[in-house]
């Protein structure tokens, strides 16, 4: 099934929205396996949204429109596509009643006709209650095309998608699709595509695809079949190989994030786990904690940005890091043992490096240590991360996830 995203809105338009809507569609589309061809963004204009249905029609089986079925004037999804597909729009009764008693209940803001607006939907449409918000969504067929029709906040957009719009194209196939979803660190894509490439020409059911994603690579391997177990046969040669070839660069499968394994592994183990922090300034410890459940694993940690706050808070002695300078192997393994011991935990993790764009006259801007330390040893990664302050930063992190994940799982943890 060929899908075109159609998301309506001038703010979109206008660069004050992101459109993340589509991107966030498209991954879900692909995991009911949509292929998504397009993605086009309208304003609110009734006759370049009429223009733009009638491109999406001629090319896709099912159009996904977002946004435009709130309840003010600019808000014409609705009205556009049912006049396209030839389709009146009716009342419906119960979604009229919802909304009223809806204002009753959240009486922030009292209810107004225009309102009822949204209660009006294409006859003999399929209605995707909002139980997010206020505007129903719906699903109909015409001429061979499917129309959904989501709300624009991504709060309630997603959240319908996933109860009544995955159901919904799920029914319009008897094959269900499976997929694996594997997590690579440590490799380019271009490199792993390079690996596979000749088989991924050729295969269709399954198919495995790379995405490249925050300095990693995931590959998904996907098939359809007549039953969830038959599906998930399909993908086990798939992901079998793939992982006889690329081996512990392979961190999980269906895993969501290095963090999200360390932090699993940690918790089963009864581990603790801390980290001191220069360049990243934190960012090791936001993204650990970000995660539910961290508080049962992450004891603290320290952001160390000057040489002074490193000694005095990691105890590290000041001539060694005058002699070695604070972005050294030497450092960058005295706060990972620093912090671990300050805090008390089980392992600390540490980052020390250059960001950029300004270097220290040694070292090349992109240059990192990265360090671990267990209660008996002490394991430092020397990185060259390159230039861009976010990336780097951000690669810097997720190092000291991979060299955390690589302790866990009893791997050489200073290479990778
Ligand atoms: P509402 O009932 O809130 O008016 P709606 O379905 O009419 O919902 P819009 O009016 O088009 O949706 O958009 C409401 C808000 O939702 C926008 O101001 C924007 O913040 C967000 N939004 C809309 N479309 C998108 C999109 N494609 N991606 C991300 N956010 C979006
Ligand atoms: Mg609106």
């Amino acid at each position: 099934m060929n899908c075109e995203i159609l998301a309506v809105g001038t703010e979109l338009l206008l660069g004050n929205t992101v459109n993340t809507d589509a991107a966030d569609l498209s991954q879900l589309l692909a995991g009911l396996g949509v292929n998504v061809f397009w993605h086009t963004v309208v304003g609110d204009n009734p006759a370049r949204l009429a223009d733009a249905v009638a491109i999406a029609r001629q090319r896709a089986d099912l159009i996904v429109t977002t946004g435009g079925l709130g309840p003010t004037y600019d808000d014409l999804t609705k009205n556009v596509l049912a006049e396209a597909f030839g389709r009146k729009l009716e009342l419906h009764q119960d979604e009229a009643d919802f909304l009223k008693d809806w204002f009753a209940r959240n009486g922030t803001s009292p209810y107004t006709d225009n309102n009822l607006q949204q209660a009006y939907l294409p006859e003999g449409c399929t209605v995707f209650h909002n139980e997010w918000g206020t505007a129903p969504g719906c699903a109909f067929e015409a001429d061979g095309v499917h129309v959904i029709m989501l709300p624009g906040p991504p709060r309630e957009c997603l959240p319908m998608f996933r109860a009544c719009a995955a159901p919904y194209i799920r029914s319009l196939s008897a094959d269900v699709i499976f997929s694996r979803q594997i997590r690579v660190f440590g490799m380019g894509e271009s490199a792993i595509e390079a690996l596979f490439r000749s088989e991924m020409e050729h295969m269709a059911n399954p198919s495995l695809a790379t995405y490249a994603k925050f300095g990693e690579v995931m590959l998904r391997a996907t098939a359809k079949a007549a039953t969830e177990a038959e599906a998930e046969a399909l993908c086990e040669p798939v992901v079998e190989k793939v992982k006889a070839v690329l081996g512990d660069k392979i961190y999980g499968v269906d895993v969501d994030s290095l963090e999200a394994l360390c932090l699993e592994i940690m918790t089963g183990r009864g581990m603790t786990l801390s980290a001191a922090e220069s360049l990243t300034g934190g960012l090791i410890g936001e993204r650990f904690t970000a995660l539910p459940g961290a508080s049962a694993v992450f004891r603290g940690g320290a952001v160390t940005y000057c040489d002074e706050v490193k000694a005095a808070l990691l105890g590290i002695d000041p001539a060694l890091i005058a002699e070695k300078g604070a972005v050294s192997y030497e450092v960058a393994a005295a706060m990972a043992q620093g912090v671990r011991r300050a805090v008390g935990a089980d392992v600390g993790l540490s980052a020390t490096g250059l960001a950029g764009p300004d270097g220290d006259g040694v070292h090349p801007v992109g240059t990192v240590f990265v360090g671990l330390a267990d209660a008996d040893t002490v394991w430092v990664r020397e990185l060259h991360l390159g230039s861009g302050r976010v990336r780097v930063r951000q690669s810097a992190a997720n190092h000291a996830f991979d060299m955390l994940r690589r302790y866990l799982q009893k791997l050489p943890i200073d290479t990778w």
